[in-house]
Parts: structure tokens; C-alpha cells; sequence
């Protein structure tokens, strides 16, 4: 099996000013792929964030299995975190998180009022690896399009606040976060739902890593979204796809690669229906 590595060189540039930028921060909202809420985080994090009040956001809740959210915030909230499950395009998120931030910093905001402080800015930095939606989540709180799409880490341009209502300031560095894996499963995880550089990922090998899922997890879903008979292994499947769906090449030989980049394309889109990849582990 092709093994999925990628340790961009700016990692660690990118993290050591955030170690940095963090004495300025009361709040660290961390963006996960809610598909996968435990492969998408970078174990760094939390040696980042202690101290802190921690806030992690289960974005592209639209996309996961609903019951797998559901225990995955019940599990972050026993680890200590406050949660939200979030679609960062969806047009109500702004409110929720507000609250979800006040939640998180109650602590702080009632240490500041026996101190007799008021109004002092509640600080807050996001960070997400690439893709999980950072940038459409921040500019969903904002109001505006204030941070480009693509963001490369390392490349600070001075620090910037961004106001938001209720007396909240995020801090719009970096704040990208590279995974970071040991683990083969972690990598392929990443890979399917689209969060690894395409250039290193042979995509047939990777659609039938979606199949056996497929087949796995959500048993006759294939079947049905592709209109298909019942098949006996991986190969079969793509070829079955292949030919409902009319994936030929110019000689008429069936063109397995494009139609193993269409499965893909409609597993990452939700068009198999919502999925979640990483299980949580029973702990007790
Ligand atoms: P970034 O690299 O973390 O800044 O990610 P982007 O904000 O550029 O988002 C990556 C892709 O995911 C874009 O196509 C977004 O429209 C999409 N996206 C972001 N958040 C969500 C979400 O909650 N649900 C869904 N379905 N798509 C999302």
C-alpha cells in the first residue's frame, strides 16, 4: 500500500510562532473535520494550548455521520474541552460560536470582574490544518472576506486583530497546523477526504481505500448511489462505476481512473451520504 507522508518545511516556523503569539491569547479554537475529528488534529496542539480554555469546533458536522458528532462532542467535553458542531458555511454560525466563545472564557470574564475589570477583549486564535475550513469559518465570524483562502503558514504580515461582536478579538496569523502522523491510518484517513496535496496520491489506490469503507460502514450505500449490482471486491466495484457512469477512453477501454476520481470527488462532497471515518475508542 502507498503510504501517505507529507511534512511541509514550514511546519515548525508556523508553530513556533504560535507558541509565541499564544501569551496574547485568553481562547484556542481548534477546527477539526468532524469525519474525522481525531486524524485531523495535530498532536501538538495541546501542548500548545494548555493553559488555555479550549474550544474545539467539529466543522463540516453537514458532512459527518450525526450519532458519530455526537459522541465525539460528548468525548471532547469528558476530555475537557468546550465543543460545537458547526457548518462554517452555513448563514447561522456566527451566532453560536459567539456564544460558544463566552462559554469557554466564563472563567476569565468572572476573574476579571472580581479584579474589577470590565470590558477587557476576550483574545482568541484559530487553528486548523489545512482544508478543514478555516478560513470560511473565520470569515463567516467576521462578516467579510479577511483572510484569503489558502493561507500559507510562515508568512506573517504583522499581527492583525479581527473585531467581532461581543467584545471578542481573533488573532488572524497563521494559525495553520500541519498533520502530523506515525500512523499509516491517519494519513490515509486524511487522504480521503481531501486534506493531503493531490500531487502525492495515486487516487485509484485511494478510491478503493474508499470503497472497502463504503462497503464496511455503510453497506449498500454504493449500490444505491451508483444505481449498481452488489459486487465481490474493490476492482469489481470501480469497474461497475466505471461503467454506469460511462467513464471511457477515446478508444472505448473503460477509463478506471477517472472514474476513481469521481468516486472520490462524490465521497469528499457528501454525495454518499454523511460519514464519519475516525471511531471513537471506548475509554473506559
Ligand atoms: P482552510 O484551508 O482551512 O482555510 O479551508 P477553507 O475555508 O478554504 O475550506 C475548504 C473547503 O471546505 C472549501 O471548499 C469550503 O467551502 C469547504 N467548507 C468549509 N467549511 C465547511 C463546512 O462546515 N461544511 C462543508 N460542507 N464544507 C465546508
Amino acid at each position: 500500500m502507498q503510504h501517505y507522508q507529507w511534512y511541509p518545511g514550514h511546519m515548525t516556523k508556523a508553530m513556533r510562532q504560535m507558541h509565541k503569539d499564544m501569551r496574547l491569547i485568553d481562547l484556542l479554537i481548534e477546527l477539526v473535520d468532524a469525519r474525522i475529528p481525531s486524524s485531523s488534529r495535530n498532536p501538538g496542539i495541546d501542548d500548545l494550548g494548555k493553559h488555555k480554555a479550549r474550544l474545539i469546533i467539529l466543522n463540516k458536522a453537514d458532512l459527518a455521520d450525526e450519532q458519530y458528532n455526537r459522541l465525539w462532542a460528548d468525548e471532547f467535553r469528558v476530555q475537557g474541552y468546550h465543543v460545537l458542531e458547526a457548518n462554517a458555511k452555513s448563514a447561522q454560525i456566527g451566532k453560536a460560536v459567539l456564544a460558544k466563545i463566552r462559554e469557554s472564557c466564563r472563567e476569565k470574564i468572572e476573574r476579571d470582574r472580581k479584579k474589577g475589570i470590565i470590558g477587557r477583549p476576550i483574545r482568541a486564535m484559530v487553528v486548523g490544518i489545512p482544508n478543514v475550513g478555516k478560513s470560511t469559518f473565520v470569515n463567516a465570524l467576521a462578516g467579510r472576506a479577511s483572510t484569503k483562502t489558502g493561507d500559507k503558514p510562515g508568512v506573517t504580515k504583522g499581527k492583525q486583530w479581527i473585531s467581532l461582536k461581543g467584545n471578542v478579538e481573533l488573532l488572524d496569523t497563521p494559525g495553520v497546523l500541519w498533520p502530523k502522523f506515525a500512523d499509516q491510518t491517519v494519513g490515509l484517513r486524511l487522504a480521503m477526504i481531501g486534506s493531503i496535496n493531490e500531487n502525492i496520491i495515486d487516487i485509484t489506490e485511494l478510491s478503493h481505500k474508499i470503497i472497502e469503507f463504503m462497503a464496511q460502514s455503510y453497506p449498500g450505500t454504493l449500490e444505491a448511489y451508483y444505481q449498481m449490482g452488489t459486487f465481490a471486491d474493490t476492482s469489481e466495484a470501480l469497474a461497475m462505476i466505471c461503467r454506469e457512469r460511462h467513464c471511457l477512453l477515446k478508444g472505448g477501454e473503460p477509463d478506471i481512473v477517472r472514474a476513481a476520481r469521481m468516486l472520490t470527488l462524490d465521497f469528499r462532497a457528501g454525495k454518499l451520504g454523511r460519514v464519519t471515518l475516525d471511531r471513537v475508542i471506548a475509554r473506559r
